[in-house]
């Protein structure tokens, strides 16, 4: 369970769900707005919003959140897997 208790703590949640995120995610959304729909697919905000996505993941001063969400993506960009994260 995640520290907001309102989700699983996975990267789906922490992304586009977790309440204790929405300062952060709000940037990272407003970089996406301009030329797409939210939510944007983890796909896309890694590929083309890698820097706004970088500066969401280091401004989550959650440790344990933010240890999930780096080691997920950069599971991701390494395997080079397309359809999910996790
Ligand atoms: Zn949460």
């Amino acid at each position: 369970m995640c520290s907001c208790k309102s989700g699983e703590q996975a990267v789906d949640h922490i992304l586009y769900d977790c309440k204790l995120l929405e300062q952060e995610r709000d940037s990272l959304k407003a970089a996406a707005l301009r030329t797409e729909n939210w939510p944007v697919s983890k796909k896309k905000l890694i590929n083309k919003f890698n820097n706004n996505f970088k500066k969401f993941t280091n401004n989550i001063t959650l440790d344990k959140l933010q240890t999930i969400i780096v080691t997920s993506t950069n599971l991701y960009i390494e395997q080079g897997i397309v359809a999910e994260i996790m």
